[in-house]
């Protein structure tokens, strides 16, 4: 592609919307262009990069027996109802407006599940697994970082319909394996968590996750081993608190103007692990007493889930007052003035020679016994784990992270196949239904991930797997040089010839403006031709991500190319894994 003809409108400001990194250098870079909120058009450049991570997807979706379909954007909204998800995905879905009874999917379990009623009949049709990569839309409360979280995103999803559920096992962790590869060759690195499966019902998810400051994610990574979590569901080895050999006699005493743990372990020269924190909250309009240790924080994903409650917050001051007779900060577990359920965190569990507040301002009980002195109804993890903890399995330092969800696979049961009435004989001539899993990659953020990833101060660092271009040809001063624009050109067809993807800048542009654009693009090879090289003989071959330079004469460029080409492919696949 000459330069001089392509549409690559590079920004040299960064623009003031876009906060990820990501989001700027795609822009600058000419790959995107906004048209509404979280709603994006991908410009030739950007296009190509898509296409090739596509281009990745589908080799890898193929090889585990993947077929590839095309469903419809354009959905009717019964099967959205007989699924139950009109209701439970809310405002998400688009509905349309002028044509009643259509929306826009936002994923396609609902039409995998209707072609399968219509044409899966026996366990002999099984095992499948269909694909697709299309436009999902999803009306996103918050698009944000550019295509990292829009309105509009084109997912890769597949859909494992089987017999058994030792079927689905294999099918899952044939997309497990897929996933990996596809990440490892697109240069991601990245972790693997296990998640809650939220609003899709199913019993067993995981998450890829890339770590990136524009990441929506946070989660506990181990230093050393295997071991990622969501924070919603992470866990430490940290240590318990001990039970004393003996328990005092439990003692009210005055604390003035306490209002925190740490003003009750310095002005009563206190141990803070000694030190039990409790907060009230309400959970499906009933209040709920939590204890935790000194300053430990409260995960309020992990409490919900272990009440099983639909609604959770905080207690009003005016709550608090009500229901223990006492401020935030004199709170705790004994004399309770209402009963309620109290749930205190794993790492008190049967503690003693505890200090609590005394549901009295500016009170406080010492040598609380959590046997002896009240009722706890139920000891849970509810703590957030804390950068630097010791991991669960290997007791190394954990590292807390965020994270961008590049990818999800799920076991999703029967759920779906039950609800459209999707169902298989099996060899005894029983009626069953198909056992699904659902699977998901989105690429543009798979693109995005990578960016945030791989760039640096002047622009982004492509490998060549899914480089939109393989070489940046900048050939200097052609215009006014005979021997540069000749030189050039017949690189530029050489390596055409040789089925490498050149853009040529054969603008009549500065070299600092050429060397600028060629940096902030990224292509991973640089090859520059300018008087100076020209007459001397050589063609300079520049790596962009190391800044590695060699000089070749013209008839080695092709030769030397390809096997740059090679050794940064090998080496991007090791970066990622
Ligand atoms: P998130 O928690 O980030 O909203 P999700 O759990 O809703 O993601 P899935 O329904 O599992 O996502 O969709 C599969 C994949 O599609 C995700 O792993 C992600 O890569 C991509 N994806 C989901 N929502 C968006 C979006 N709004 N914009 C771009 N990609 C998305
Ligand atoms: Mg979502």
């Amino acid at each position: 592609m000459r330069y001089s003809r392509a549409f690559i409108p590079t920004l040299r400001e960064t623009p003031s919307e876009a906060q990820a990194i990501s989001h700027q250098l795609m822009l600058r870079a000419g790959l995107i262009r906004p048209l509404a909120a979280g709603v994006y058009s991908f410009l030739p450049l950007g296009w190509r990069v898509m296409q090739k991570v596509m281009r990745v997807i589908r080799e890898e979706m193929d090889a585990i027996g993947g077929q590839e379909f095309h469903f419809p954007a354009l959905n009717p909204v019964e099967i959205w109802q007989q699924t139950g998800r009109v209701d439970t995905m809310g405002d998400v879905l688009f509905h349309i407006k002028n044509r009643e009874g259509l929306l826009l999917a936002p994923t396609h379990e609902e039409v995998v599940a209707f072609h399968a009623r219509q044409h899966i009949k026996s366990y002999k049709d099984l095992p499948q697994i269909w694909y697709q990569i299309q436009p999902k839309f999803r009306n996103e409360p918050r698009p944000r970082f550019g295509v990292l979280r829009g309105r509009q995103f084109t997912m890769k999803d597949s859909y494992s319909l089987d017999a058994t559920w030792e079927g689905l096992d294999i099918s899952y962790e044939k997309h497990a394996h897929a996933y990996r590869r596809i990440f490892q060759r697109c240069g991601l690195r990245f972790f693997v968590v296990g998640a809650s499966s939220g609003a899709m019902g199913g019993s067993l998810s995981q998450e890829f996750m890339v770590e990136s400051p524009a990441g929506e994610d946070t989660c506990a990574v181990c230093s050393q081993c295997d071991y990622a979590a969501n924070a919603e569901v992470a866990r430490s080895a940290v240590d318990p608190t001990p039970r004393m050999p003996d328990s005092q006699p439990l003692e009210r005493f005055p604390t003035p103007g306490v209002r925190s743990i740490d003003d009750l372990v310095h002005r009563f020269a206190l141990p803070e692990e000694r030190c039990a924190k409790a907060l009230l909250y309400i959970a499906d309009g009933r209040p709920v007493m939590v204890l935790l240790r000194g300053n430990d924080e409260l995960n309020e994903v992990k409490l919900q889930a272990v009440l099983g409650a639909i609604s959770l917050r905080p207690a009003s001051p005016e709550e608090l007052r009500n229901y223990t007779g006492a401020s935030a900060g004199s709170i705790g577990p004994v004399d309770l003035p209402t009963p309620m359920l109290i749930v205190a965190d794993e790492r008190l569990r049967d503690a003693n020679e505890l200090v609590s507040g005394a549901n009295s301002d500016g009170y406080h009980y010492r040598h609380i016994d959590l046997q002896r002195d009240c009722r706890i109804d139920l000891y849970a993890d509810v703590r957030t784990v804390q950068m630097g903890e010791p991991c669960p399995e290997c007791k190394a330092p954990l590292r807390i992270v965020r994270a961008i969800e590049v990818g999800h696979i799920f076991k999703l049961g029967t759920k779906y196949s039950e609800a459209l009435g999707a169902m298989f004989l099996d060899e005894h001539g029983r009626e069953c239904p198909i056992i699904m899993g659902s699977y998901g990659i989105g690429v543009e953020r798979i693109i995005a991930a990578f960016i945030e990833q791989n760039h640096d101060e002047r622009g982004i660092c492509w490998i060549p797997t899914i480089a939109p271009f393989h070489v940046h040809l900048v050939a200097l001063a052609l215009e006014r040089d005979e021997a540069v624009r000749q030189t050039a050109d017949t690189l530029y067809e050489q390596l055409g010839q040789a089925g490498i993807e050149v853009l040529y800048d054969d603008r009549n542009e500065s070299a600092g403006v050429k060397f600028n654009d060629a940096d902030l693009l990224g292509l991973p090879l640089q090859l520059i031709v300018g008087p100076r090289t020209v007459g001397s003989g050589l063609v300079e071959v520049k790596e962009r991500r190391s800044d590695r330079r060699h000089y070749v004469a013209p008839e080695q460029v092709v030769e030397t190319v390809q096997r740059l080409l090679a050794q940064l492919s090998e080496a991007g696949c090791e970066i990622a894994s």
